[in-house]
């Protein structure tokens, strides 16, 4: 029997209520930070997928903090992003944005110009379909807008904290990680459902390989695969060796070749090794309507005759 949605209300739930938080999901972050200490040394900060907005007020209070007790801090700067809007939070510039465009991305980054972030945290996920691989797909494809993102906007040292469901492909998801950051840990708060996949990752001490430059042309920012990767160069451009296999002077796969016999010879029909999937038509039958690609790749027997009138009398 599922749960009802009154059991779903679990201690965290009630809590968040208790400190006027406005998601259970505040205390993923207090308990990621209570471990990593998130917070120090951090006055700009973008939070990516933020309604309703919990992280943000976390954010929020941590931050300006010390500003509201009079303590002289350096201006806190603190950018919240979401597909929907949100309300308004003190310190906090909202967004309205998908984080898979470049539009978005674009917007985010013109608010940080000069000013590198020092953390990037971003929650966010699907809305989930029930097909693992599909949610996990997803889920990744944000994770990865969201470092691209990161990479234009976090200063060198930075910490980049995102949601990832920790599925077969999992690492896959980390070694990308690596690439950028000096220690990547995946840590699962208390707070976090044990029967979730979900866990976090926490990126810390962002070192981007040397030479690398944040650009707009990933594929998964508006689906360009137009993109010309040509034009990347350096540790932005992957390149595998190309080796062509094969005796040049073997039959060219894209060529038509005339029949080559020896002079003399007659050709030979030599008939296929694996019969036909239809059996072939019964003599006299006018062949068979043309179906559309999709049915006929389901069609495993042959139309009746008279079935669709076709071959009735
Ligand atoms: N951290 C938030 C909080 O504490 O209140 C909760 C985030 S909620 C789990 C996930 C959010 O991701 C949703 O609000 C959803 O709108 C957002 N989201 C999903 N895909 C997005 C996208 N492509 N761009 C921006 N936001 C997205």
């Amino acid at each position: 029997m599922g749960r009802s949605s009154k059991d779903k209300r679990d201690i965290y739930y009630r809590l968040a209520k208790e400190e006027g938080w406005r998601a259970r999901s505040a205390f993923k972050l207090l308990q990621l930070d209570q471990e990593f200490n998130l917070f120090t040394g951090v006055n700009r900060a973008v939070d990516l997928c933020a309604a309703p907005g919990s992280w943000s007020q976390v954010l929020s209070r941590k931050l300006r903090g010390l500003e509201e007790k009079g303590e002289k801090v350096e201006e806190v700067k603190i950018v919240a992003v979401d597909l929907q809007a949100m309300a308004p939070l003190p310190g906090v510039t909202q967004i309205q944005g998908d984080i898979t465009k470049v539009s978005t991305a674009q917007e985010i980054i013109r608010h940080f110009e000069g000013q590198p972030a020092d953390l990037v945290v971003c929650d966010g996920a699907p809305d989930v379909t029930g097909l693992h691989d599909v949610d996990e797909y997803i889920q990744a494809q944000l994770l990865l807008a969201a470092l691209n993102i990161t990479s234009h906007v976090l200063k060198p040292g930075g910490t980049f904290v995102a949601k990832i469901f920790r599925g077969k492909d999992v690492t896959l998801l980390y070694s990308q990680l690596k690439l950028f950051f000096g220690g990547v840990t995946c840590a699962k708060p208390r707070s976090s459902r044990n029967s979730s996949i979900e866990a976090f990752v926490v990126c810390q001490n962002y070192s981007p390989p040397e030479g690398y430059v944040p650009n707009m042309s990933n594929p998964l920012l508006d689906h360009a695969y137009d993109v010309d990767f040509n034009q990347l160069q350096g540790p932005n451009r992957v390149i595998v060796p190309f080796l062509a296999c094969g005796d040049l002077s073997a039959f060219d796969s894209d060529r038509t070749y005339p029949l080559q016999l020896d002079s003399g010879k007659q050709y030979e029909y030599t008939p296929p090794h694996a019969a036909p999937d239809l059996p072939p038509l019964p003599a006299g039958l006018p062949p068979p309507k043309k179906q559309p690609a999709v049915q006929r790749r389901c069609q495993t027997s042959r139309p009746e005759p008279g079935r669709d009138g076709s071959n009735s009398r």
